[in-house]
């Protein structure tokens, strides 16, 4: 195993000459938007962040403003980032930062992880780039990196995996320019040590890699068995009025896309047939368009929307909030990123 000294300096040497130093959150680099950034960053890669993180600083550039702006507004932002739970989190914990802490972040460990949305990986970013607090983190593209230097081959899915990969974040953790170190861990998992074809042929850890040594890099870090996601229906009805405007509703507050805005749906054809007739839609009106597929984490789902022209709208549909828009409004609901997709289509 490579001395934790010798690792810390391969690594932050490879940092200046490779890392990346000029992130929209590295500039400045306060803990708000360090903050903000780890919560995007989660299941989403940096490019895609990068627009949306410089348009949330525009509209919250502070603890404070995203705490007094309303959830929609903030899930707005979010639209098309998915795992939208992050969002409603990092309001609560804004207007919990304003209530208990002044509206500053805590550098102290345990008070992060008593805040919504952010678990011992974040807070180690957290306390690590934004206070320079040596803390370890343990992302995805570290535990691919400590799986193949060690060449560990165990079921990730096991606490003791968990536990053991931990343990070599700790073991590696520097106390010297701990904000470069965290940021060369996370660098070099996300362009050297990728999950596909990674690039050992010019990689600093090659003699140390027992991965590479044995010739696993391909095989590691092991699969986990492939486990085919349970398919859900949903049928969707598209109401558009004459004016090219789509009738789009306000969803529950619990439960997939909760709070964002979409058109009415029902988990079957008949109810959403049932509905049309309470309404004086006429079936033969209703054009069926073929069904389509959004994966969520824990499942596909499968839509299919009938289109109907309105000329008069109904009256709400559900007992909830509504309204009528064109797509190109959209930017100003929180619409999920597939609903966007097919209503600008069928403009
Ligand atoms: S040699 Fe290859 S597998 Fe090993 S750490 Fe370097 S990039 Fe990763």
């Amino acid at each position: 195993m490579i001395a934790s000294a010798a690792f810390q300096s391969i690594l932050l040497t490879w940092y200046d000459q490779f890392g990346r130093k000029d992130l929209p959150w590295q500039r400045p680099r306060t803990p708000y938007r360090v903050w903000v950034s780890e919560i995007m960053l989660q299941q989403t890669q940096v490019s895609t962040v990068v627009p949306y993180f410089q348009r949330f600083m525009a509209a919250f550039p502070t603890v404070q403003v995203l705490a007094e702006a309303e959830l929609d507004q903030v899930l707005s932002h979010w639209a098309g980032l998915g795992y939208y739970a992050r969002a409603r989190n990092l309001h609560r914990t804004a207007t919990i930062l304003v209530a208990e802490y002044g509206g500053k972040i805590p550098a102290d460990l345990d008070a992060l992880l008593r805040l919504p949305g952010i678990g011992r990986s974040t807070a180690g970013a957290i306390l690590s780039l934004a206070f320079e607090q040596p803390a370890p983190i343990l992302d995805g593209n570290v535990k691919r990196l400590w799986i193949r230097l060690h060449g560990i081959e165990d079921s990730l899915d096991t606490q003791a995996a968990e536990r053991r990969l931990w343990s070599l974040s700790e073991h590696y953790l520097s106390q010297q320019r701990v904000a470069d170190y965290t940021q060369a861990l996370m660098d070099f998992g996300a362009s050297v040590c990728t999950r596909a074809r990674p690039h050992c042929s010019g990689c600093a850890f090659q003699s140390h890699c027992l991965a590479w040594r044995t010739g696993r890099v391909g095989m590691l870090p092991a699969l986990r068995p492939r486990r085919n996601k349970p398919i859900k229906s949903s049928y969707w009805l598209l109401l558009c009025d004459g004016n090219n405007r789509f009738y789009l509703e306000q969803r529950p507050p619990i439960g997939v896309w909760a709070g964002l805005w979409a058109p009415p749906q029902w988990d079957s054809r008949e109810e959403l047939e049932k509905q049309c007739q309470n309404l004086g839609i006429q079936l033969e009106n209703l054009v069926w368009l073929p069904a389509r597929r959004h994966a969520f984490s824990h499942y596909l789902l499968r839509y299919t929307p009938a289109l109907i022209k309105v000329f008069k709208p109904p009256s709400a549909l559900h007992d909830r909030p509504a309204c009528w828009l064109k797509p190109e409004d959209f930017p100003q609901l929180a619409v999920p990123a597939p609903v966007r997709r097919l209503l600008a289509e069928l403009t």
